[in-house]
């Protein structure tokens, strides 16, 4: 890739710039450890840049456009980035060390977003609500206005898009704030949604490190965070959010399991495990690495899952490798940290354990594809996000799942391999169901994805198509105060009120407004009828 046409300006409103300090940090690639691009660092005035670029647009009238027109940018800019997703790939792949094709999923699936989205950017409803004869209440769903969205490094373009797609769609303007270690895509993002008809100061991305995301989350200016990222960074932004008094919703990390029984297809959730290292080096919130295998298929299973995982290539992410260099200096010297601590703790290295020693790899912040086998339960190694291609095992015999099944409390997803349901203990379908959204997930499979709903992965956790909801404000329309016992009527005449008021409401209203009153049809079978319309003819 021609690394010196990377541009590292920041984009606010329709415009690439350097900021007004014009201070820098490097961009760099993970597996030379080289510099590629300069980036610009974005300090507090250009967060208020960005901000009031972002609410002018609201203000101009993106909130109000008709929402068929977003429906057609959204869908334009998911068309871009399609026919560009070779150029986006590659800069992701670079930037964040995964091979290349992992990338070209991350831009399909960003665009798949934006397509979704445009789709419902038009079918946003509110709801009326009857309140008994001759009195209806509606509700509409409107922008919150300015949504920050911060981004972390593992899927900058996929996971900024899962955030800003609903934003857009929903009306609202947005500034993100894409991770230091990798994001220059969003930056990307931004430029290719202008030409997609995007008005400036829609969507605007700031760069920088924690200094530029806390001025953008503690910014009076924004009415919602948007926040993916690891759980001690999640709470300090909710606590920006509750001082600003803006809704936020947060993806949070965790540590899943998956659960293989001896009577599993071992040599499928073999293949399974493994595979959940090669997935950008582990570095995946949902990643399973942590691994409860029952005593008896021990043996048998770790040399299959060590066989699996000595054959993966470790390699350039541009060069198509099975997987890729951890993203920065800061995260190998986490995991390693992290390797150490289990060997302390006794647990063994099958394969890997340290840090890439084939020569080609030196300069780059490769770490071995690592089982660790023998891993004490409640270890940090089993409890905590190594958040690196670190699979732990620990073992268990069937019967004593259940006690077990009440650990895992820190873990977005987790697999369950078994035959048999019968041969299931009751503890394992305990510890799935109490948290699990799917009330039979022990099947005939090697790996079943489970997700909680609760434990400290986040506020809600985020689907498409729910998403939405987080980036609307339900507000009360009409509503009948002396229904609720006021002793008389503050309904606001206006154009929706004169066409629904109630006649206690039209009563009030200037003459001038007040709409022709119902004449009592003279036939008594359609006065019948206009009581269950009483609106009928106003
Ligand atoms: P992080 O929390 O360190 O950083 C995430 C983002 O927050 C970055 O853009 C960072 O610059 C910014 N940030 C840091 N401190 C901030 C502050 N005080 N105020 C405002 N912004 C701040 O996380 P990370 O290291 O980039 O990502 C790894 C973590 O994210 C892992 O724990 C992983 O599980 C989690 N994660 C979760 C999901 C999910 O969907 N649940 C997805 C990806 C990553």
């Amino acid at each position: 890739m021609e690394t010196t046409a990377i541009d590292g300006r920041m984009f606010v409103d329709g415009q690439r710039s350097w900021g007004s300090s014009g201070s820098t940090f490097d961009a760099i690639d993970p597996a030379t450890g080289q510099v590629f691009a300069a980036v610009a660092l974005a300090d507090h005035r250009d967060v208020d840049t960005a901000v009031a670029a972002a609410r002018a647009a609201v203000d101009a009238g993106w909130a109000g456009l008709p929402p068929v027109r977003r429906v057609r940018i959204l869908n334009r800019l998911a068309a871009l980035l399609r026919e560009q997703r070779a150029e986006f790939a590659r800069l992701e792949s670079l930037d964040v060390g995964k091979p290349l094709r992992q990338a070209e999923d991350d831009v399909a699936a960003a665009a798949g977003y934006f397509e979704f989205f445009a789709g419902v950017a038009d079918k946003v409803f509110g709801s009326s609500i009857p309140l008994g004869k001759g009195f209806v209440d509606f509700t509409l769903r409107e922008p919150l206005g300015v949504s920050a969205q911060i981004v972390p490094w593992n899927y900058p373009l996929r996971l900024a898009s899962r955030g800003i797609a609903p934003a857009l769609a929903c009306g609202n303007a947005v500034v993100a704030k894409p991770a230091a270690e990798a994001g220059l895509s969003v930056v990307r993002l931004a430029e290719l949604a202008t030409e997609a008809g995007l008005p400036p100061g829609v969507f605007n991305v700031v760069t920088g490190g924690p200094e530029t995301g806390a001025a953008l989350t503690h910014h009076p200016g924004i009415n919602h965070i948007m926040f993916t990222g690891s759980v001690p960074t999640g709470i300090a932004i909710m606590k920006a959010a509750a001082d600003n008094v803006v809704p936020v919703t947060l993806e949070l990390g965790g540590k899943s399991p998956n659960i293989v029984f001896a009577d599993a297809d071992l040599e499928r959730a073999a293949a399974s495990s493994a595979t959940t290292l090669m997935q950008n080096s582990a570095q995946t919130c949902t990643a399973p690495t942590r691994l409860l295998l029952e005593s008896a298929a021990h043996d048998r299973f770790v040399d299959l899952l060590a066989q699996r995982i000595r054959s993966i290539r470790l390699g350039r992410g541009l060069d198509n490798p099975d997987m890729g260099p951890v993203v920065s200096e800061r995260q190998m010297r986490r995991v390693l940290g992290f390797l150490k601590s289990g060997e302390k703790d006794g647990a063994t290295a099958v394969t890997g354990g340290g840090r890439s020693e084939k020569p080609e790899l030196a300069r780059g912040y490769f770490i071995e594809p690592t089982l660790l086998d023998r891993v004490p339960r409640g270890s940090l190694v089993e409890q905590e996000e190594i958040f690196g291609p670190v699979l732990t095992v620990t073992s268990f015999e069937w019967h004593a799942l259940r006690p077990r099944g009440r650990h895992l409390d820190k873990r977005p997803g987790q697999g369950v391999g078994g035959r048999d349901r019968g041969q299931v203990g009751p503890g394992a379908r305990e510890c799935v169901q109490r948290r699990g959204k799917h009330r039979s997930p022990v099947r005939r499979l090697q790996t079943q994805r489970v997700r909680p709903r609760a434990g400290r992965r986040g506020a809600g956790e985020l689907h498409p198509g729910e998403e939405r909801h987080d980036q609307l404000r339900l507000r009360l329309l009409a509503e009948c105060p002396r229904l609720a016992g006021a002793p008389s009527c503050t309904v606001p005449a206006g154009p929706a009120s004169g066409w629904l008021a109630p006649p206690c409401c039209r009563a009030s209203m200037p003459a001038a407004r007040r709409p022709a009153a119902i004449k009592p049809p003279a036939d008594p079978a359609r006065r019948r009828a206009e009581d269950f319309e009483p609106w009928a003819g106003s």
